[in-house]
């Protein structure tokens, strides 16, 4: 696999950065996860807006342009043949001379840039018929969630937990409420209307979210922002999460208790559809 990292397009084994990076000492970086469909970015301009919006909050200077940006992920793409799957993206706050607290000057320590693709069959993914199965956890993370940062222990560890329980995934909560999935977004469907959390710094704003969001609305589907409970999703027609890696997915039980029929709803299904559609069609 050819990985870039700070200018250079090299083979994966030859890729170095420092270990004084504050990425690695202190998981000061944000990142981005592009999917990629017959060899296109989806949505790139969003995933762009997002990662400007994250370094903003953060005070970390981008070392390229977001056009800059955009040549970067169609070289690697390129490069690797890459038909179907993800560009990540990661910006760190560099290495600076030694380990401190305190940011250094971003006139003398580049942050640190690293893409590297990853191929995963995404629009025939065998886990959408059949549907996922999630717990619920406390949500232990920080309270900046809508800035995508790479420090992402405790979602690793709500995955491991789920693993545990022999589930797929985890939805976290707090005060009562869903607040996201461990790497997604979370929802459900009751009477035909659509329901997930409001926009905060509560969760991750999906770049996901809103294409599918949008498209229900446009297709005269009924759509409520709000936070629900783990008892009123278990009591709903369909669940399901959104996310760039696995596009709209039905989720068929909740801490054991089957959701619907216990297997993949028609709105998440027509979702999944009409988004992967019009994801092929405005790729670029
Ligand atoms: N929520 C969290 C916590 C995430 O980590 C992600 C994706 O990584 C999402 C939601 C979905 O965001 P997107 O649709 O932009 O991939």
């Amino acid at each position: 696999r050819i990985v870039y990292v700070n200018g250079d397009y090299l083979p994966e084994e030859e890729a170095k950065v420092s270990i004084f990076d504050r990425g690695f000492l202190m998981a000061d970086g944000v990142y981005e996860v592009t999917s990629v469909l017959d060899g296109k970015l989806v949505d790139f301009d969003g995933h762009a807006k997002r990662l400007e919006r994250s370094l903003k909050e953060l005070d970390l200077v981008a070392p390229v342009t977001m056009d800059e940006l955009l040549t970067i992920h169609r070289e690697l793409v390129a490069r690797n043949d890459l038909e179907e799957g993800g560009v990540y993206l990661q910006i760190t706050r560099g290495a600076p001379a030694d380990r401190d607290f305190v940011f250094p000057d971003p006139a003398e320590t580049k942050a640190t840039i690293v893409l590297f693709t990853q191929a995963k069959n995404l629009a025939n993914s065998p886990a959408v018929q059949k549907g996922i199965s999630v717990i619920s956890i406390e949500d232990q993370r920080w309270a900046r969630r809508d800035i995508k940062t790479v420090q992402l222990l405790y979602p690793s560890m709500g995955k491991m937990m789920a693993k545990a329980a022999g589930a797929d995934d985890a939805w976290m909560v707090e005060d009562g409420q869903v607040t996201e999935g461990t790497s997604n977004n979370a929802y459900i469907v009751k009477g035909g209307k659509i329901i997930t959390r409001q926009l905060s710094n509560d969760i991750l704003h999906g770049i996901t979210r809103a294409a599918v969001l949008r498209l229900a609305k446009e297709a005269q589907m009924e759509v409520e922002e709000r936070g629900f409970t783990i008892e009123e999703a278990q009591q709903a027609d369909e669940a399901f999460i959104t996310s760039a890696t696995t596009f709209v997915q039905p989720v068929v039980s909740i801490d054991g208790a089957t959701i619907g029929k216990g297997e993949a709803g028609p709105v998440a299904l027509r979702l999944r559809e009409i988004y992967i559609d019009e994801s092929r069609k405005k790729a670029i």
